[in-house]
């Protein structure tokens, strides 16, 4: 089923046409609201999508040297809202919605839930935090306008979600991939069954998940697994999302016109190669955005897709381009560790990286606990165990495979890597 089908089908050239026009009116809206633009676009002709790539990019340093406003087009009596990321590097970074803006982002918020099987009149349970974060708003703004009927749970407080899922039964969930699994988990150890919950489906997003988390998700809660993908300097959840087919994610590129860039040189990259996601607002009035680099390592699409929908598809996103780790000369992603051992059942899905770099060559830990069932068959917890031993042994020459390097992996006790409400911490560096 389709939220929008005029707009989500419309034919390629009728959609770069709409694309180039707002384009030209989004930069001439800029250009003459915000001195930042005009100070670097004023005299810039862009007459086709290709001369989009002449133009510089916007980096998250320059919402913070405009903090908290100096970025915003419109007059702070015209903003219906504003919210902010979380600002663990300085400031944080603020972004402004008219009452317009609003309204675009539930669009394409219902846009993408839909794509998951959401309809009218399914509950749907919010597990994304609400606040200044844009994930819990984000997704209860965008249930309403499709129609469903919202919980707005929020994150953390596990034994309120257990609760709540098991006495209303909702038809979906939403939330951080990691966090579900911790529900799920801890559903589990009270002797409860997180299949039983009658779960359709469960829309994950805000952080980077891999085929592996897919997997794990799907066997814990039995109903699919979608993916939605966004970001607060951009409009927040709702920038793209996956349908039935889950080959890529469309962008709502009537919206936000997508561009992948080598993340060293800024190079323009053809569709098919891996590189830098950057985005640029199409219709965004409060805080108009030209170029932003996302940081989201991804490769983009044009193919055409079997569910009828026409927009530019993205790849999941691997990584942030500044999460990836350079160990031994190797680059890594942490999600590359997550596609190995999130396929393994002997583990639970849960996982750290602990990157030593107090000596000369970066030395990198993964810590990863045995599932329930494999400590119950030793007996207990014990690492000399022969079958943990065994299993030791095995998932590192796996892993060690997988990555290209030589890997030092620990089995740890149960609930020794620490589960998130929120946002996981994949990765724990020692300097
Ligand atoms: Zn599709």
């Amino acid at each position: 089923m389709i939220f929008d089908q005029g707009a989500e089908r419309l034919a390629r050239p009728a959609r770069e046409a709409l694309q180039l026009e707002r384009l030209q009116a989004t930069l001439a809206w800029a250009v003459e609201r915000v001195a930042f633009h005009r100070e670097r676009l004023a005299g810039a002709r862009v007459t086709t999508l290709a001369d989009l790539a002449r133009l510089p990019f916007t980096h998250k340093s320059d919402l913070r040297a405009h903090y908290p406003f100096g970025l915003f087009a419109v007059p702070r009596g015209e903003l219906a809202r504003v919210h902010a990321s979380s600002g663990t590097k300085g400031k944080p970074t603020v972004v402004g919605y008219t009452a317009g803006d609003l309204d675009i982002w539930r669009e394409v918020m219902a846009r993408a839930m839909t794509a998951a099987g959401g309809r009218r009149g399914d509950m749907l349970h919010v597990g994304f935090g609400y606040g200044l974060f844009t994930g819990g708003l984000g997704f209860h703004d965008g249930a309403e306008r499709l129609g469903m009927t919202v919980v707005p749970v929020s994150s953390g407080n596990t034994a309120r979600h257990i609760l709540l899922l098991q006495d209303f039964r909702p038809a979906g969930i939403c939330a951080t991939p990691s966090f579900a699994l911790h529900i799920a988990e801890t559903l589990v150890e009270q002797g409860g069954d997180p299949r039983a919950l009658g779960l359709r489906y469960g829309m994950f997003g805000a952080e980077p998940w891999t085929e592996g988390m897919r997997a794990a998700l799907e066997r814990a809660f039995g109903c699919p697994a979608y993916d939605i993908y966004g970001l607060s300097e951009i409009i927040g959840p709702g920038v793209a999302g996956e349908c039935e087919a889950r080959e890529g994610l469309h962008i709502a590129d009537d919206h936000f016109l997508p561009e992948v860039v080598d993340p060293a040189t800024g190079a323009v990259l053809p569709p098919g190669r891996e590189g830098e996601l950057v985005l640029t607002s199409l219709t965004k009035r409060a805080i108009p955005m030209i170029r932003y680099r996302t940081g989201d390592i991804t490769t983009l699409t044009d193919a055409p897709c079997r569910c009828g929908r026409t927009s530019t598809r993205m790849a999941r996103v691997k990584g942030r381009s500044d999460d990836m780790l350079i160990i031994k000369g190797v680059n890594l992603y942490p999600s590359e560790v997550e596609a190995t051992l999130l396929g393994i059942a002997e583990l639970v899905p849960h996982y750290q990286l602990l990157v030593d770099r107090t000596t000369t060559l970066a030395r990198l830990e993964v810590q990863v606990e045995p599932a329930p069932a494999v400590i119950e068959r030793c007996g207990g917890f014990d690492p000399a165990h022969p079958t943990l031993v065994d299993l030791r042994h095995r998932v590192g020459q796996r892993l060690s495979k997988a990555i290209g390097l030589t890997v030092e992996l620990s089995l740890v006790a149960p609930r020794t890597v620490p589960r998130s409400e929120g946002k996981a911490v994949r990765v724990v560096e020692k300097r």
